[in-house]
């Protein structure tokens, strides 16, 4: 069987990653996998066990007892977290809040890279390859992988979209709040010590702020057709 070919997808917070990525993944045919929520689904279970959010030992020993999947499904994936679908329980501002601990945790990182690069290279092979969306995934992942897109978007868009869609859910907030959050969160993911987010030598930088999740996947899709690796 053929390598499979991998689609490094890096990018902050907010700059629409995962429905670019997933729709990306569904024109090629490919595997989509969303390791930001591998790293919610560990917050979950160290809320969830009340573990100390500080203590590396504890969050070492949750993330390899946990059993995480990513599932394809026709409208949206579904995460699992030990057979459990908690695919809507990872989306809470608390989960949010919580996993820059997660995420900050070097003894964890080295756990779920290295199911990434499995996933990457032996579950995508029926596939023919894997969208990866997250922080780290050109750097430390796959820095071999055939393509490299890191999607940006000035935090001002970025904030501006999120209090759309927070209001759009009746949630009651300031465009000065989810600002204020959108830069924290920004901090935490540029100046992580390990697996922070920074674009390479060969990273394809695109600022798709003026463009439909569909063109923007369209996009990447065109680049690829242009440029077919091995
Ligand atoms: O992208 P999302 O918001 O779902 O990411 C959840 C958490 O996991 C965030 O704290 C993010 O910084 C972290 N993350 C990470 N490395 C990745 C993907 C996400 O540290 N590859």
């Amino acid at each position: 069987m053929k390598k499979p070919i991998i689609v490094a997808m890096d990018g902050p917070a907010g700059a629409g990653k995962s429905t670019v990525a997933k729709t990306l993944a569904k024109k090629l045919g490919y595997l989509h996998i969303d390791t930001g929520a591998m790293y919610r689904s560990v917050t979950l279970a160290a809320l969830r066990t009340k573990a100390d959010l500080k203590n590396d030992d504890q969050l070492e020993h949750l993330a390899k007892s946990s059993k995480i999947e990513l599932k394809p499904g026709e409208v949206e994936n579904k995460v699992f977290l030990n057979g459990e679908d908690v695919s809507k329980d990872i989306r809470t501002p608390e989960v949010t809040q919580a996993s820059a601990f997660i995420a900050n945790c070097v003894p964890v990182r080295k756990i779920l890279v290295a199911r990434q690069q499995q996933m990457g290279r032996e579950d995508s092979a029926s596939y023919g390859g894997a969208v990866l969306e997250g922080r780290d995934i050109g750097t430390d992942v796959f820095p071999d992988a055939q393509y490299k897109f890191f999607l940006d978007a000035s935090v001002e868009t970025r904030a501006k979209r999120r209090y759309n869609d927070l209001v759009k859910a009746g949630t009651q907030t300031t465009l000065e709040a989810v600002l204020a959050d959108v830069q924290a969160r920004d901090d935490r993911d540029y100046n992580r010590a390990v697996g922070g987010l920074r674009k390479t030598a060969d990273s394809i930088v695109m600022d798709h702020s003026d463009l439909t999740v569909e063109q923007s996947a369209e996009e990447l899709f065109q680049y690829i057709q242009k440029h077919p690796k091995n």
